[in-house]
Protein backbone atom coordinates (compact mmCIF):
# COMPACT_ATOMS: atom_id res chain seq x y z
CA UNK A 1 0.00 0.00 0.00
CA UNK A 2 1.27 3.64 -1.06
CA UNK A 3 1.74 6.09 2.44
CA UNK A 4 -1.49 7.94 2.71
CA UNK A 5 -0.57 11.71 1.51
CA UNK A 6 -1.76 14.25 4.64
CA UNK A 7 -1.50 18.18 4.13
CA UNK A 8 1.79 19.87 3.66
CA UNK A 9 3.56 20.68 7.06
CA UNK A 10 2.25 24.11 8.38
CA UNK A 11 -1.14 24.18 6.84
CA UNK A 12 -4.56 23.51 7.84
CA UNK A 13 -7.82 21.98 6.89
CA UNK A 14 -10.13 24.76 7.88
CA UNK A 15 -13.40 22.37 9.03
CA UNK A 16 -16.90 23.42 9.03
CA UNK A 17 -16.76 24.50 12.44
CA UNK A 18 -13.82 26.50 12.54
CA UNK A 19 -14.89 27.55 8.63
CA UNK A 20 -18.52 28.87 10.20
CA UNK A 21 -16.11 31.07 12.81
CA UNK A 22 -14.07 32.53 9.88
CA UNK A 23 -17.37 33.54 7.89
CA UNK A 24 -18.69 35.64 11.54
CA UNK A 25 -14.86 37.27 11.38
CA UNK A 26 -15.39 38.44 8.16
CA UNK A 27 -18.94 39.42 8.17
CA UNK A 28 -17.52 41.51 11.46
CA UNK A 29 -14.86 43.22 9.37
CA UNK A 30 -16.44 43.75 6.57
CA UNK A 31 -18.87 45.54 8.69
CA UNK A 32 -16.37 47.82 10.86
CA UNK A 33 -13.74 48.78 7.75
CA UNK A 34 -17.09 49.50 5.82
CA UNK A 35 -18.62 52.32 8.56
CA UNK A 36 -15.05 53.57 7.85
CA UNK A 37 -15.20 54.07 4.20
CA UNK A 38 -12.64 50.30 3.43
CA UNK A 39 -13.53 48.95 -0.29
CA UNK A 40 -12.56 45.43 -0.08
CA UNK A 41 -9.89 44.28 -2.43
CA UNK A 42 -8.16 41.12 -3.48
CA UNK A 43 -4.79 41.33 -5.54
CA UNK A 44 -3.33 37.56 -6.66
CA UNK A 45 -1.97 35.45 -4.97
CA UNK A 46 1.26 35.59 -6.33
CA UNK A 47 3.48 38.16 -7.74
CA UNK A 48 7.14 39.52 -9.16
CA UNK A 49 9.53 38.24 -6.37
CA UNK A 50 11.09 41.33 -6.33
CA UNK A 51 7.93 43.42 -5.35
CA UNK A 52 8.39 41.70 -1.73
CA UNK A 53 12.21 41.61 -2.05
CA UNK A 54 12.55 45.21 -2.96
CA UNK A 55 10.00 46.58 -0.02
CA UNK A 56 9.74 43.54 2.73
CA UNK A 57 13.65 43.81 2.54
CA UNK A 58 16.86 41.72 1.79
CA UNK A 59 17.86 41.25 5.06
CA UNK A 60 14.57 40.44 6.81
CA UNK A 61 13.70 36.57 7.59
CA UNK A 62 10.81 36.65 5.46
CA UNK A 63 12.94 37.30 1.88
CA UNK A 64 15.69 35.53 3.37
CA UNK A 65 13.76 32.14 4.39
CA UNK A 66 10.85 32.39 4.24
CA UNK A 67 9.67 32.76 0.52
CA UNK A 68 7.99 30.54 -1.85
CA UNK A 69 9.41 31.70 -4.82
CA UNK A 70 9.44 29.36 -8.03
CA UNK A 71 10.42 29.71 -11.61
CA UNK A 72 7.29 29.76 -13.74
CA UNK A 73 7.04 27.68 -17.39
CA UNK A 74 7.71 31.22 -18.78
CA UNK A 75 11.08 31.94 -16.73
CA UNK A 76 9.84 34.58 -14.53
CA UNK A 77 10.85 34.38 -10.78
CA UNK A 78 6.90 34.39 -8.99
CA UNK A 79 6.30 34.53 -5.25
CA UNK A 80 3.41 33.23 -3.13
CA UNK A 81 2.66 36.43 -1.41
CA UNK A 82 3.40 36.66 2.24
CA UNK A 83 2.11 39.58 3.00
CA UNK A 84 -0.17 41.79 1.88
CA UNK A 85 0.80 45.99 1.94
CA UNK A 86 3.52 45.39 -1.67
CA UNK A 87 0.48 44.32 -3.27
CA UNK A 88 -1.75 46.77 -1.99
CA UNK A 89 0.25 49.63 -3.11
CA UNK A 90 1.55 47.62 -6.30
CA UNK A 91 -2.16 47.79 -7.46
CA UNK A 92 -3.04 51.73 -6.18
CA UNK A 93 -0.20 52.36 -8.60
CA UNK A 94 -0.97 50.28 -12.04
CA UNK A 95 -4.59 51.80 -11.20
CA UNK A 96 -3.67 55.08 -10.72
CA UNK A 97 -5.60 55.45 -7.88
CA UNK A 98 -3.92 58.46 -6.46
CA UNK A 99 -6.25 60.09 -8.69
CA UNK A 100 -9.42 59.61 -6.57
CA UNK A 101 -9.68 61.13 -3.10
CA UNK A 102 -7.24 60.40 -0.93
CA UNK A 103 -6.83 58.49 1.19
CA UNK A 104 -7.82 55.45 -0.78
CA UNK A 105 -9.13 52.94 1.90
CA UNK A 106 -8.78 49.06 0.91
CA UNK A 107 -9.08 46.23 2.90
CA UNK A 108 -8.65 42.11 2.76
CA UNK A 109 -8.91 38.92 4.22
CA UNK A 110 -6.60 36.86 1.84
CA UNK A 111 -4.24 34.30 2.19
CA UNK A 112 -0.32 34.13 2.63
CA UNK A 113 2.56 31.73 2.70
CA UNK A 114 5.55 31.85 4.79
CA UNK A 115 8.10 29.03 4.90
CA UNK A 116 8.24 29.61 8.45
CA UNK A 117 8.86 26.74 11.67
CA UNK A 118 5.13 25.34 12.11
CA UNK A 119 3.81 25.99 15.82
CA UNK A 120 0.31 26.95 17.08
CA UNK A 121 -0.21 30.22 15.80
CA UNK A 122 2.04 30.10 13.40
CA UNK A 123 1.71 28.28 9.91
CA UNK A 124 3.15 28.36 6.18
CA UNK A 125 -0.32 29.63 4.66
CA UNK A 126 -2.03 31.77 6.98
CA UNK A 127 -5.21 34.08 6.36
CA UNK A 128 -4.99 37.91 7.32
CA UNK A 129 -7.46 40.59 7.75
CA UNK A 130 -5.50 43.79 6.41
CA UNK A 131 -5.87 47.34 5.49
CA UNK A 132 -4.61 50.19 3.87
CA UNK A 133 -5.15 53.72 3.86
CA UNK A 134 -2.50 55.57 0.78
CA UNK A 135 -2.26 59.06 0.29
CA UNK A 136 -1.89 60.68 2.92
CA UNK A 137 0.08 61.54 5.42
CA UNK A 138 -2.16 62.90 8.56
CA UNK A 139 -1.22 61.20 11.62
CA UNK A 140 -5.03 61.05 11.81
CA UNK A 141 -5.22 58.21 9.31
CA UNK A 142 -2.52 56.51 11.69
CA UNK A 143 -4.50 56.81 14.24
CA UNK A 144 -7.94 55.51 12.73
CA UNK A 145 -6.05 53.05 11.63
CA UNK A 146 -5.28 51.62 14.84
CA UNK A 147 -8.31 52.32 16.21
CA UNK A 148 -10.28 50.41 13.66
CA UNK A 149 -8.02 47.12 14.15
CA UNK A 150 -8.54 47.60 18.16
CA UNK A 151 -12.45 47.75 17.04
CA UNK A 152 -12.30 44.74 15.45
CA UNK A 153 -10.14 42.72 18.21
CA UNK A 154 -12.95 44.08 20.52
CA UNK A 155 -16.08 43.30 18.71
CA UNK A 156 -14.57 39.89 17.87
CA UNK A 157 -14.16 39.22 21.99
CA UNK A 158 -10.58 39.31 21.86
CA UNK A 159 -9.60 38.84 25.55
CA UNK A 160 -6.44 40.80 27.46
CA UNK A 161 -5.32 42.79 24.68
CA UNK A 162 -2.84 45.57 24.58
CA UNK A 163 -2.21 48.16 22.31
CA UNK A 164 1.72 48.45 21.74
CA UNK A 165 3.09 52.27 20.01
CA UNK A 166 6.76 52.90 18.34
CA UNK A 167 8.33 55.35 16.18
CA UNK A 168 10.37 54.70 13.42
CA UNK A 169 11.47 57.71 12.13
CA UNK A 170 12.55 57.54 8.18
CA UNK A 171 15.31 55.41 6.71
CA UNK A 172 18.23 58.13 6.94
CA UNK A 173 18.07 58.82 10.78
CA UNK A 174 17.68 54.69 11.11
CA UNK A 175 20.69 54.00 8.89
CA UNK A 176 22.81 56.58 11.08
CA UNK A 177 20.92 54.90 14.29
CA UNK A 178 22.05 51.57 13.40
CA UNK A 179 25.70 52.22 12.88
CA UNK A 180 25.56 53.29 16.39
CA UNK A 181 23.95 50.42 17.56
CA UNK A 182 26.34 48.31 15.07
CA UNK A 183 29.43 50.19 17.35
CA UNK A 184 27.14 49.91 20.88
CA UNK A 185 26.84 45.59 19.83
CA UNK A 186 30.60 45.63 18.39
CA UNK A 187 31.89 47.07 21.61
CA UNK A 188 29.93 44.68 24.16
CA UNK A 189 30.48 41.34 21.45
CA UNK A 190 31.46 39.21 24.34
CA UNK A 191 28.47 39.73 26.50
CA UNK A 192 25.78 38.44 23.61
CA UNK A 193 24.64 35.65 22.62
CA UNK A 194 26.15 34.34 19.61
CA UNK A 195 22.90 34.81 17.58
CA UNK A 196 23.02 37.99 17.97
CA UNK A 197 26.37 38.17 17.35
CA UNK A 198 25.71 36.67 13.95
CA UNK A 199 23.30 39.40 13.13
CA UNK A 200 25.22 42.95 13.87
CA UNK A 201 25.59 43.56 10.44
CA UNK A 202 22.33 42.58 8.98
CA UNK A 203 20.03 42.98 11.67
CA UNK A 204 21.36 45.50 14.48
CA UNK A 205 17.72 45.66 16.13
CA UNK A 206 16.82 42.02 16.44
CA UNK A 207 19.14 42.18 19.31
CA UNK A 208 15.79 43.83 21.40
CA UNK A 209 14.18 41.01 21.20
CA UNK A 210 16.62 38.27 22.74
CA UNK A 211 15.83 36.23 25.13
CA UNK A 212 19.84 35.69 26.39
CA UNK A 213 19.80 37.95 29.51
CA UNK A 214 23.20 38.79 29.85
CA UNK A 215 22.14 40.29 25.90
CA UNK A 216 19.29 41.61 27.33
CA UNK A 217 21.34 43.32 29.93
CA UNK A 218 23.62 45.15 27.45
CA UNK A 219 20.47 45.96 25.44
CA UNK A 220 19.17 48.07 28.50
CA UNK A 221 21.96 50.69 28.04
CA UNK A 222 21.88 50.27 24.38
CA UNK A 223 20.92 53.68 22.66
CA UNK A 224 17.00 54.20 21.21
CA UNK A 225 15.99 55.28 18.01
CA UNK A 226 13.65 57.66 19.78
CA UNK A 227 16.02 59.61 21.11
CA UNK A 228 17.75 60.32 17.56
CA UNK A 229 14.81 61.05 15.81
CA UNK A 230 14.47 64.69 14.16
CA UNK A 231 11.23 67.14 15.57
CA UNK A 232 8.73 66.20 12.44
CA UNK A 233 8.96 62.52 13.23
CA UNK A 234 8.54 63.19 16.66
CA UNK A 235 5.91 65.66 16.65
CA UNK A 236 4.31 63.13 13.70
CA UNK A 237 4.53 60.45 16.94
CA UNK A 238 3.12 63.14 19.02
CA UNK A 239 -0.04 63.53 17.00
CA UNK A 240 -0.46 60.27 16.69
CA UNK A 241 -0.74 59.45 20.38
CA UNK A 242 -2.61 63.05 21.01
CA UNK A 243 -5.53 61.73 19.03
CA UNK A 244 -5.55 58.40 20.46
CA UNK A 245 -5.95 60.06 23.86
CA UNK A 246 -8.63 61.75 22.18
CA UNK A 247 -10.01 58.54 21.64
CA UNK A 248 -9.84 56.80 24.87
CA UNK A 249 -7.44 54.65 23.39
CA UNK A 250 -4.80 53.17 26.07
CA UNK A 251 -1.41 52.24 24.49
CA UNK A 252 2.16 51.15 25.99
CA UNK A 253 5.02 52.73 24.03
CA UNK A 254 7.68 50.47 23.56
CA UNK A 255 11.03 52.05 21.86
CA UNK A 256 11.95 48.94 21.07
CA UNK A 257 9.25 47.12 18.92
CA UNK A 258 10.86 45.67 15.96
CA UNK A 259 8.37 43.52 13.17
CA UNK A 260 9.46 41.92 10.65
CA UNK A 261 9.09 44.16 7.48
CA UNK A 262 11.74 46.43 6.22
CA UNK A 263 9.05 49.13 4.10
CA UNK A 264 7.90 51.24 7.88
CA UNK A 265 8.12 54.60 8.56
CA UNK A 266 7.26 56.65 11.57
CA UNK A 267 4.49 54.67 13.77
CA UNK A 268 4.77 51.43 14.47
CA UNK A 269 2.06 49.42 16.51
CA UNK A 270 0.61 46.16 17.13
CA UNK A 271 -1.57 44.70 19.17
CA UNK A 272 -0.39 41.76 21.63
CA UNK A 273 -2.82 39.11 23.56
CA UNK A 274 -2.13 37.97 26.71
CA UNK A 275 -4.80 34.46 25.44
CA UNK A 276 -1.82 33.46 23.46
CA UNK A 277 1.66 31.84 24.47
CA UNK A 278 4.01 34.65 24.35
CA UNK A 279 5.95 34.02 21.15
CA UNK A 280 2.97 33.80 18.58
CA UNK A 281 1.23 36.86 21.12
CA UNK A 282 0.85 39.69 18.30
CA UNK A 283 -2.88 39.45 16.84
CA UNK A 284 -1.88 41.78 14.47
CA UNK A 285 0.52 44.82 13.74
CA UNK A 286 1.55 47.62 11.04
CA UNK A 287 2.49 51.42 10.78
CA UNK A 288 2.91 54.12 8.12
CA UNK A 289 4.93 53.03 4.98
CA UNK A 290 5.80 56.14 3.24
CA UNK A 291 8.44 54.97 0.82
CA UNK A 292 7.16 51.63 -0.17
CA UNK A 293 5.68 53.41 -3.46
CA UNK A 294 8.81 54.59 -4.63
CA UNK A 295 10.45 51.36 -3.73
CA UNK A 296 8.31 49.74 -6.30
CA UNK A 297 8.99 52.46 -8.62
CA UNK A 298 6.06 55.01 -8.09
CA UNK A 299 6.10 58.44 -6.89
CA UNK A 300 6.14 59.41 -3.20
CA UNK A 301 2.92 58.29 -1.87
CA UNK A 302 2.48 58.08 1.93
CA UNK A 303 0.40 55.20 3.67
CA UNK A 304 -0.71 53.32 6.47
CA UNK A 305 -1.90 50.02 7.50
CA UNK A 306 -1.72 47.02 9.43
CA UNK A 307 -2.39 43.04 9.21
CA UNK A 308 -4.28 40.62 11.83
CA UNK A 309 -4.06 37.28 11.87
CA UNK A 310 -7.27 35.52 11.43
CA UNK A 311 -6.12 32.10 12.96
CA UNK A 312 -4.69 33.86 15.70
CA UNK A 313 -7.62 36.84 16.16
CA UNK A 314 -10.03 32.51 15.95
CA UNK A 315 -7.69 31.50 19.18
CA UNK A 316 -7.96 34.29 21.42
CA UNK A 317 -11.82 35.16 20.24
CA UNK A 318 -14.42 34.41 22.95
CA UNK A 319 -17.34 34.54 20.20
CA UNK A 320 -20.11 31.94 20.62
CA UNK A 321 -20.11 29.59 17.54
CA UNK A 322 -22.42 30.82 15.32
CA UNK A 323 -25.78 28.67 15.32
CA UNK A 324 -26.33 26.43 12.39
CA UNK A 325 -29.27 26.97 9.60
CA UNK A 326 -32.26 25.33 11.15
CA UNK A 327 -33.93 22.26 9.18
CA UNK A 328 -37.38 23.25 8.65
CA UNK A 329 -38.03 20.37 6.30
CA UNK A 330 -36.66 16.77 6.72
CA UNK A 331 -38.00 14.21 3.70
CA UNK A 332 -38.68 10.58 4.28
CA UNK A 333 -39.46 8.26 1.82
CA UNK A 334 -40.16 4.50 1.22
CA UNK A 335 -38.26 2.22 -1.52
CA UNK A 336 -40.22 3.15 -4.87
CA UNK A 337 -40.52 7.17 -3.93
CA UNK A 338 -37.14 8.21 -4.14
CA UNK A 339 -38.05 10.77 -7.64
CA UNK A 340 -40.83 12.56 -5.92
CA UNK A 341 -38.80 13.14 -2.55
CA UNK A 342 -35.62 14.19 -4.66
CA UNK A 343 -37.62 16.57 -6.20
CA UNK A 344 -39.61 17.81 -3.16
CA UNK A 345 -36.08 18.37 -1.64
CA UNK A 346 -35.01 20.42 -3.99
CA UNK A 347 -38.02 22.53 -4.42
CA UNK A 348 -38.34 23.47 -0.49
CA UNK A 349 -34.68 24.54 -1.05
CA UNK A 350 -35.67 27.20 -3.95
CA UNK A 351 -38.13 28.43 -1.93
CA UNK A 352 -35.82 29.12 1.19
CA UNK A 353 -36.20 26.04 3.01
CA UNK A 354 -33.22 24.03 5.09
CA UNK A 355 -34.18 20.83 3.95
CA UNK A 356 -32.87 17.29 4.47
CA UNK A 357 -33.41 14.00 2.65
CA UNK A 358 -32.10 10.50 2.63
CA UNK A 359 -28.71 10.41 0.90
CA UNK A 360 -27.24 6.95 2.06
CA UNK A 361 -30.17 4.00 2.03
CA UNK A 362 -31.99 4.11 5.34
CA UNK A 363 -34.75 2.11 6.19
CA UNK A 364 -37.32 4.46 7.09
CA UNK A 365 -36.97 3.72 10.77
CA UNK A 366 -33.33 5.09 10.30
CA UNK A 367 -34.68 8.12 8.43
CA UNK A 368 -37.43 9.05 10.67
CA UNK A 369 -34.15 8.56 13.90
CA UNK A 370 -32.19 10.92 11.28
CA UNK A 371 -35.57 13.30 10.97
CA UNK A 372 -35.53 14.12 14.79
CA UNK A 373 -32.02 13.74 15.26
CA UNK A 374 -31.97 17.01 12.53
CA UNK A 375 -34.32 19.01 14.62
CA UNK A 376 -36.46 19.59 11.49
CA UNK A 377 -39.71 21.04 12.09
CA UNK A 378 -41.62 19.18 9.35
CA UNK A 379 -41.31 15.53 8.44
CA UNK A 380 -42.45 14.70 5.37
CA UNK A 381 -42.59 10.80 4.85
CA UNK A 382 -43.59 9.54 0.94
CA UNK A 383 -45.22 6.17 0.81
CA UNK A 384 -47.85 4.21 -1.81
CA UNK A 385 -50.73 6.16 0.13
CA UNK A 386 -49.66 9.70 -0.58
CA UNK A 387 -47.12 11.91 1.72
CA UNK A 388 -47.85 12.19 5.39
CA UNK A 389 -46.78 15.02 6.62
CA UNK A 390 -46.07 15.73 10.07
CA UNK A 391 -45.50 19.04 12.16
CA UNK A 392 -42.96 17.94 15.17
CA UNK A 393 -44.45 21.28 16.52
CA UNK A 394 -48.04 19.38 17.28
CA UNK A 395 -51.16 18.60 15.51
CA UNK A 396 -51.67 15.22 14.09
CA UNK A 397 -50.13 14.02 10.69
CA UNK A 398 -51.98 14.70 7.76
CA UNK A 399 -52.14 12.83 4.58
CA UNK A 400 -51.30 15.05 1.13
CA UNK A 401 -50.71 14.31 -2.39
CA UNK A 402 -46.98 15.28 -3.29
CA UNK A 403 -47.67 17.98 -4.99
CA UNK A 404 -49.15 19.80 -2.13
CA UNK A 405 -46.28 19.82 0.35
CA UNK A 406 -45.34 22.86 -0.39
CA UNK A 407 -48.57 24.43 -0.30
CA UNK A 408 -48.98 22.95 3.67
CA UNK A 409 -45.63 24.06 4.78
CA UNK A 410 -46.13 27.48 3.49
CA UNK A 411 -47.58 30.14 5.61
CA UNK A 412 -46.65 27.87 8.54
CA UNK A 413 -42.73 28.58 8.87
P1 LIG B 1 3.01 40.52 9.80
O1 LIG B 1 2.48 40.44 8.40
O2 LIG B 1 4.26 39.73 9.98
O3 LIG B 1 3.09 41.93 10.28
O4 LIG B 1 1.98 39.78 10.72
C1 LIG B 1 0.72 40.29 11.08
C2 LIG B 1 -0.09 39.25 11.77
O5 LIG B 1 -0.34 38.16 10.89
C3 LIG B 1 0.61 38.58 12.95
O6 LIG B 1 0.42 39.32 14.11
C4 LIG B 1 -0.10 37.25 13.03
O7 LIG B 1 -1.34 37.37 13.67
C5 LIG B 1 -0.33 36.93 11.58
N1 LIG B 1 0.76 36.08 11.07
C6 LIG B 1 1.95 36.44 10.54
N2 LIG B 1 2.68 35.37 10.18
C7 LIG B 1 1.92 34.30 10.49
C8 LIG B 1 2.11 32.88 10.36
N3 LIG B 1 3.21 32.38 9.83
N4 LIG B 1 1.12 32.07 10.79
C9 LIG B 1 -0.02 32.58 11.33
N5 LIG B 1 -0.24 33.89 11.46
C10 LIG B 1 0.70 34.74 11.06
Amino acid sequence: MSQRIQAPRGTNDVLPKVAAKWAQLEATAAKILARAGYGRIETPMFEATHLFSRTVGEATDVVQKEMYTFQDNGGDSLTLRPEGTAPVVRSYLEHGMHKEPQPVKLWYLSHFFRYERPQAGRYRQFAQVGIEAIGSEDPAVDAECILLLGELLDALGARDTKLVLATLGQPASRAAYREELQAYLRAHEGELSREVVDRIDLNPLRAFDAKHESTQRVMAGAPRLIDRLPQDDLDHFEEVKALLDAADMPYEIDTTLVRGLDYYTRTLFEYQSGALEAAQNTLGGGGRYDNLAEQIGGPHIPGMGWAAGVERMIMASTLPPPADLPVDLYIAYEPGHKAPAFRLASDARRAGHGTRLELAGRSLKGQLKQASRSGARYVAIFGDEGVQLRDREGGEDKLVAPDTVMHHIRGQL
